[in-house]
């Protein structure tokens, strides 16, 4: 039996997803459940549950994740407005325990979010 997450077997191409980049340090992807027109997930490739198990290690990692994520938001044509999101924790609503950035697009968002 197979221990790792959903995410990593997308990385390792053992389930499909839709991927749309990829480098040596993150992967990209479409969400299955999509909540906006954009609504892409970035993962970094390394093994982190979720952004509180960071260490000053993954700073240079964590700004990869967050520029890459801009990119992609410019790449798929909302560069001007787009929203970045993290669950940290079963509580806020995260499901899958492999960080990965919420990159959304292309509706209004409300603040506070929900
Ligand atoms: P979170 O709730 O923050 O952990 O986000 C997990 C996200 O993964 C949810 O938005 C799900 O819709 C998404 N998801 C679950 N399974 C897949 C999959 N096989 N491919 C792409 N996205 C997925």
């Amino acid at each position: 039996m197979s221990d790792k997450t959903l995410f990593e077997k997308i990385i390792a191409r053992e389930i499909p997803a839709d991927i749309v980049f990829e480098d040596d340090q993150c992967i990209a992807f479409r969400d299955i459940n999509p909540q906006a027109p954009m609504h892409i997930l970035v993962c970094p490739k390394k093994p982190m549950p979720m952004l509180s198990d960071a260490t000053p290690a993954d700073n240079a990692l964590l700004g990869h994740l967050l520029v890459t994520s801009a990119t992609i938001a410019a790449s798929q044509g909302y560069g001007d407005a787009f929203r970045v999101a993290i669950n940290n924790g079963a509580a806020v609503g995260q499901s899958v325990f492999h960080l990965h950035l919420h990159v959304l697009g292309g509706r209004r968002f409300s603040w506070p979010p929900g």
